[in-house]
C-alpha cells in the first residue's frame, strides 16, 4: 500500500509480540488514507513485559496513540490515566490515546462486537446466550453482551477461567463445564451462541471434535464465530447447514478499527467510507 508521508504526519501503531501478522496496519492506513487523514500507522513488536518501557517511547516520540494485542492487552489497564468503563470491565485495553503526556485507554473489541450483531440486525437485550472461551476475545464479548442486557453462559476448557470472568457480572454471567453433553444442555436454551476459543483458527491444527451440540440448538438461534480466517469455521458451516443465520468475526474486526480509528483523530469520521476502505484492504489479504 503506498502513503504520503509529511514532516507534519502524526504516527499511530499495533504492538504485540508477535504482531507481524497483523492486519491493522493494512486496515488502518486504507481507512486514514480513504478519509485524507494525516497519520501514518506502523506495526512494532513490544516484548511480553514491556508495555511501561514502550509507553514513555511512544510519548517521547510524539506517537498519537496505538492498538495492542497480545500480550499487552491486560498488563495496559493499570498503566493507564483514565480507562474508559469497557476497558475497565473487561480489565484489557487494545487502544491507547496520547494526549499531552497522558495515556487514554479504551476497548473497542467489546463495541465492534456489538456493532457487527447490530449489522446482520440481532439485539442481545433479553437474550440467552451460550459463549465458548474466557480468553481475550471472550471477556470483550461477555463485556459487551452484559452492556446489552444478554445473560450469558460461559463454557471454557480452563473452568477457572470461565468462573473468574465470571466476577465481571456475577448476575449475568455464569460458567458451565465444557463438554460435549453439558454444551448440548445449554444450546437447547440459548437464542446466540458464539465461539470465542481459537478452535477453527486458520493455523492451528485444533478443532472442535464434536460439534453435536449444535444440533441441539433452537431452530431461531444465530451462530457467530470471534474467528476471521478462515471466512466460515467448522462451527460456522454446520450450523449454516442445520439452517441458523451465521456471523464470522470480520465485522467485529472492522468495527473495532473504526471505532479504534475514531478515537485517535478525536472526531466523527465518515463510518461508511472508513469501512468501505477497510472491507477492500481486507480482500486483498491472504487467509
Ligand atoms: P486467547 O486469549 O489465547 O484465548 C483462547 C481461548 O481458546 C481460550 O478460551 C482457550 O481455552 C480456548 N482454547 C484454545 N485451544 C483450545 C482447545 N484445544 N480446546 C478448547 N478450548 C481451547 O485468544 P483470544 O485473543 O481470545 O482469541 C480467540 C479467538 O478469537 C482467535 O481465533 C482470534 O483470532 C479471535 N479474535 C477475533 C477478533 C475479531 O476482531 N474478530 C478479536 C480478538 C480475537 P483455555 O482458557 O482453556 O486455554
Amino acid at each position: 500500500m503506498e502513503v504520503t508521508l509529511r514532516n507534519t504526519t502524526k504516527k499511530l501503531c499495533i504492538i504485540g509480540d508477535p504482531v507481524s501478522h497483523s492486519r491493522s496496519p493494512i486496515l488502518q492506513n486504507a481507512m486514514l488514507r480513504a478519509l485524507g487523514l494525516d497519520y501514518v500507522y506502523l506495526c512494532q513488536r513490544v516484548a511480553k513485559g514491556d508495555a511501561q518501557r514502550w509507553l514513555e517511547c511512544a510519548a517521547f516520540c510524539g506517537y498519537a496513540g496505538f492498538n495492542a494485542t497480545m500480550p499487552h492487552k491486560q498488563d495496559l489497564v493499570p498503566l493507564m490515566d483514565e480507562l474508559d468503563p469497557v476497558a475497565k470491565r473487561c480489565g484489557a485495553v487494545n487502544t491507547v490515546c496520547i494526549k499531552d503526556g497522558k495515556y487514554y485507554g479504551y476497548n473497542t473489541d467489546a463495541g465492534g462486537f456489538l456493532r457487527a450483531l447490530e449489522e446482520i440486525q440481532v439485539s442481545p437485550a433479553g437474550k440467552r446466550v451460550l459463549l465458548l472461551g474466557a480468553g481475550g476475545a471472550a471477556k470483550a464479548v461477555t463485556a459487551a453482551l452484559v452492556e446489552a442486557g444478554a445473560a450469558v453462559t460461559l463454557a471454557n476448557r480452563t473452568a477457572e477461567k470461565a468462573r473468574e470472568l465470571c466476577r465481571m457480572a456475577p448476575e449475568q454471567v455464569r460458567a458451565v463445564p465444557f463438554d460435549d453433553g453439558t454444551l448440548r444442555a445449554q444450546a437447547s436454551e440459548s437464542d446466540l451462541l458464539v465461539n470465542c476459543t481459537c478452535l477453527g483458527m486458520a493455523g492451528t491444527a485444533e478443532d472442535f471434535q464434536d460439534l453435536g451440540f449444535l444440533e441441539a440448538l433452537p431452530s431461531h438461534a444465530v451462530v457467530c464465530d470471534a474467528i476471521y480466517a478462515p471466512p466460515e469455521t467448522s462451527l460456522l458451516r454446520r450450523a449454516r447447514e442445520l439452517g441458523h443465520r451465521t456471523m464470522n468475526g470480520e465485522g467485529m474486526l472492522l468495527h473495532q478499527a473504526v471505532l479504534a480509528l475514531e478515537r485517535f483523530v478525536d472526531q466523527p469520521i465518515d463510518r461508511a467510507k472508513a469501512k468501505a476502505a477497510a472491507l477492500e484492504a481486507m480482500g486483498t489479504l491472504p487467509a
